[in-house]
């Protein structure tokens, strides 16, 4: 094998407690790579279409890459895939941290699990080999306490433990992955499904270094990314502030969603604000895996809620989905929502999504306290907020029909609540408004695993010839485009940026780390890729790997039957966001649907089904498909 990789799949049937290996020619690293994309392809290969995605056929992939774990800012993602039970789609979720690159320490690439084991396990994994470990002890406790048990029992403070918490044990259904109790793999309830499989963590440690093809040229590469990383004024702003930062940039854009979408500005934002989290609650800075953007935040409070920082601190999405969308200004609250949705290992942003949209139940009079369990479920109490996270992780009472996302929850109260669950393919809308960008409105509809924020960047930064679109130059991105519209234009530029930003989800590549926001130009991702493995490659390789992982993720779903009329929006984001809006900002239905007519063609999928045409298959090198 040449360097950055093993060439090792982990297999486990926890059905059968065996354990085994698979060992992928290198074309087949070639041609996937990692993460997202070689999911793919080993759901596309081994899954049988329309199995249960909470039963033992579903296949659990924990998938590295051929690049991560390498000693360079930004390789330190992972990808964790199923049949999703929050959608019955792909499901994926990326997570940074430091788990991924211990993965590839410890000898593997990936790993594949299938089964249900007959009772609590957990998978440890050191230096090539691995064992299934029991963990009756572990069930239905917090994940801090078990991180500290696993340690403990393995006798090292330096495993690294990826698992679900209680709520993937009692199969929320957008429970998350967590590593180190604040890297999570948020989305599509991955966690439900390793809840499901009786499995709780995967414990790894490895001491091997990973063998690079020239040494040399990855150290001057990671000095290089280092100075870049300095005088980029949008990787200080992420040092400084972090993600928190778009709360007061998406405010002042009138995006910011509040109150279940209803509204753009939220009269609490500057209480949750980047600068309020600096002043009050920040303990300190944290990064992942050899980055020196160290865009994460850990914090702590001892009010009224107390908060540890060992959970880490909120991300943009959670202020936003605890606080605003829920109409909580209350920073130290919206803090304790975050810690308890790790501790239970729930994804922050259906969470809060889910729980705007029982407060908006509530407001509009579809739902009465006594269907909430007594809670008054009022936009803006911060207490019945805190609460309902708890019920949601332990499907008590009302918690119960809110732990099956919004979807599912609007069909069993019935009476009109779908006009308020808002959500693409039965995935919560992330918390970024398309009517304020309308790039983001093809991103939710075609993304594979439903709304997801990060299926390309955001048009509002390629507003002007600024040194975000620069940086996207080598990939044909050469015009400034506006938020407003969704020209044929606009649909070129979203067909290039999304093969970016998948092709880093196959990569393991974070999006803070690379174009358009800091270090890693495409150029210097090749070089990267050159470095560490020894083949020879281009920016075009890459973008095709976009391509193919986008076109793979398509027929995952088609398969499953998913067709063009699940590429669609909720009806609210049609509708005007609130009074004095300018009008430019409506997403018009029937430019929209011109724009994806346009995009299904860009990308050689049939225009009526969506279907990919054999001969786009067959370019991608997917013809088996
Ligand atoms: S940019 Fe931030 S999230 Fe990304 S790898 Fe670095 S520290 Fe982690």
């Amino acid at each position: 094998m040449p360097g950055g990789f093993h060439g090792r799949i982990l297999r486990v049937n926890l059905t059968a407690g065996e354990l085994g290996e698979e060992h992928p020619p290198e074309i087949t690293y070639r041609r996937y790579m990692g993460g997202s994309a070689m999911s793919l392809y080993f759901l596309l290969r081994d899954h049988v279409p329309g199995m249960d995605p909470l039963g033992p056929q579903n296949r659990l992939v924990f998938m590295s890459s051929v690049i991560s774990g390498a000693p360079l800012v930004g390789l330190t993602r992972y990808t964790v895939a199923a049949r999703s039970p929050l959608t019955g789609a792909f499901g994926e979720a990326e997570a940074g941290g430091y788990w991924g690159p211990e993965l590839k320490r410890a000898g593997f690439d990936g790993i594949i699990i299938e089964g249900v084991s007959p009772k609590p396990v957990y998978l440890w994994i050191k230096d090539g080999r691995a064992e299934v470990r029991d963990a009756a002890r572990l069930h239905g406790q917090d994940t801090g306490r078990v991180q500290t048990w696993i340690r403990e029992e393995l006798g090292d403070p330096r495993v690294r433990v990826a698992q679900c918490g209680p709520a993937g044990e009692r199969l929320v259904r957008y429970a998350c992955v967590l590593n180190e109790l604040k890297h999570a793999n948020g989305r599509t309830g991955m966690g439900a499904v390793m809840g499901s499989k009786n499995l709780r963590a995967v414990a790894v440690r490895g001491t091997q270094s990973l063998p690079m093809a020239e040494p040399e040229r990855v150290r001057m590469l990671s000095r290089r990314l280092v100075e870049r990383i300095g005088p980029s004024p949008l990787g200080e702003s992420l040092k400084k502030y972090g993600t928190p930062m778009f709360v007061m940039a998406l405010q002042k854009a009138g995006i910011l969603p509040t109150r279940n979408f209803q509204a753009g500005r939220f009269e609490g934002a500057e209480n949750i604000s980047a600068q309020a989290v600096n002043e009050t609650i920040l303990e300190s800075s944290k990064g992942c895996y050899a980055c020196a953007v160290r865009c994460k935040r850990s914090v702590s409070a001892k009010g009224k809620y107390s908060v540890s920082p060992e959970y880490g601190g909120p991300e943009y999405e959670t202020l936003a989905a605890l606080g605003s969308a829920c109409g909580v200004k209350d920073l130290e609250a919206v803090a304790y929502g975050n810690e308890l949705c790790n501790r239970w290992g729930l994804d922050t942003i259906s969470t809060g999504a889910c729980i705007a949209f029982a407060m908006e139940c509530v407001e509009k009079g579809v739902l009465s306290e006594t269907e909430t369990d007594g809670l008054d479920l009022a936009f803006g109490n911060a207490e019945a907020m805190v609460e309902m996270i708890r019920k949601i992780a332990f499907r008590e009472g009302f918690g119960d029909v809110l732990a099956e996302g919004v979807r599912l929850a609007a069909e069993t109260i019935g009476r009109g609540a779908e006009r308020f669950a808002l959500h693409v393919k039965g995935q919560e809308l992330p918390m970024h408004d398309p009517r304020g960008k309308h790039g983001v409105a093809l991103g939710y509809a075609t993304s594979p695993t439903g709304a997801d924020h990060i299926e390309a960047p955001h048009d509002t930064a390629f507003l002007t010839e600024n040194l975000m679109l620069k940086s996207m130059n080598p990939a044909g991105v050469l015009e400034p485009v506006t938020a407003f519209g969704l020209t044929p234009q606009k649909v070129r530029h979203f067909v290039h940026t999304q093969q970016i930003w998948n092709f880093y989800n196959s990569l393991g590549v974070c999006n803070f780390a690379a174009v358009p926001y800091t270090a890693f130009t495409l150029g210097l991702l090749a070089e990267a890729v050159e470095a560490i493995i020894g083949w020879d490659t281009s920016v075009y390789e890459l973008m095709e790997l976009g391509e193919r992982t986008i076109t793979m993720g398509r027929m995952f779903n088609v398969r499953e039957g998913f067709t063009t009329q699940y590429d669609d929006l909720p009806e609210r984001l049609f509708e005007p966001l609130e009074p004095g809006t300018p009008s430019e900002m409506r997403l018009c239905r029937d430019e929209f649907h011109d724009a994806l007519n346009l995009y299904y063609e860009a990308m050689g999928w049939d225009r009526d089904t969506g279907i990919p045409r054999k001969g786009r298959l067959a370019y991608l090198g997917l013809d088996w498909l």
